[in-house]
């Protein structure tokens, strides 16, 4: 498995989680490229645009992933904290494009077990069965795209996936990016009202790769939340830590 990096302790900065601490462990490797996200980097002066996690992303930042079996994880994870029952995000990339992977199994079987939270950080794309009793343990933070990270990836949307992870696991939710225009909230509509679900299982949560960008667009966001009766969540890590990796 290609891991991008794994750190922590932390507080879980987004969600229902927020506020907790947590270690993170990030997957490499992504199937979508949400370059609306209008992250700007830059390599070999070539300049590229991406989301906030473009180095877990692009694969030109291959040569900082390491690849790890489950093992090799669990005794990084547990270097950095021996809290017990800390809670472990999973996040990427994408880290579903592991599910398969038996080692992948192992390490979420390991650490729930070991009664640690877990939650998935997914864009809610690759499909996915949960067959065992651990895998619907987990909590899925799904982040679904809207045209504002790319156009083509609304059309990837998969409503029977989306209802099956909300419907089989506890707590799961969507999550959806916005600046907080009328147009997205459209969209967000036209996407819940295919499902079954409830307004504390959506949660508006501003663009922001970086503090200046949260502070702009998450008055905007709030108002949404209080005009359509969803929740908000708020990107702490980026209001303290601005977007400094590895917080
Ligand atoms: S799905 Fe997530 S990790 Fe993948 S490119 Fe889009 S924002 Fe980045």
């Amino acid at each position: 498995m290609y891991i991008s990096e794994i750190f922590g302790p932390t507080i879980q900065g987004e969600g229902r989680r927020a506020g907790r601490p947590s270690l993170f462990i990030r997957f490499a490797k992504c199937n979508l490229q949400c370059r609306g996200f209008n992250v700007k980097y830059t390599i070999d002066s070539k300049k590229y645009f991406g989301c906030d996690s473009f180095y877990a992303v692009d694969k030109n930042f291959k040569n900082q992933w390491k690849k790890l079996d489950y093992k090799q994880i669990i005794n990084n994870i547990y270097n950095l904290s021996d809290q017990k029952n800390i809670d472990i995000v999973i996040t990427g990339g994408e880290p579903l494009l592991y599910w398969e992977n038996k080692d992948f199994q192992k390490l979420l079987k390991y650490l729930i077990k070991n009664n640690h939270f877990i939650t998935i950080e997914t864009n809610g794309t690759i499909n996915i069965s949960l067959q065992k009793k651990y895998q619907r343990k987990i909590m899925f933070s799904i982040g679904v795209k809207l045209q504002n990270s790319d156009e083509k990836y609304t059309k990837r949307v998969n409503i029977p996936l989306l209802q099956k992870l909300l419907k089989q696991t506890t707590n799961s939710y969507l999550k959806f990016s916005i600046r907080g225009k009328n147009k997205e909230l459209k969209e967000i509509k036209n996407i819940v009202n295919n499902l079954d679900i409830t307004n504390n299982q959506i949660y508006l949560m501003p663009i922001s790769s970086n503090k200046k960008e949260l502070e702009i667009n998450s008055q905007q966001v709030i108002q949404q939340a209080i005009k359509n009766n969803f929740l908000y969540s708020d990107r702490i890590h980026i209001r303290i830590w601005d977007n400094k990796r590895k917080v």
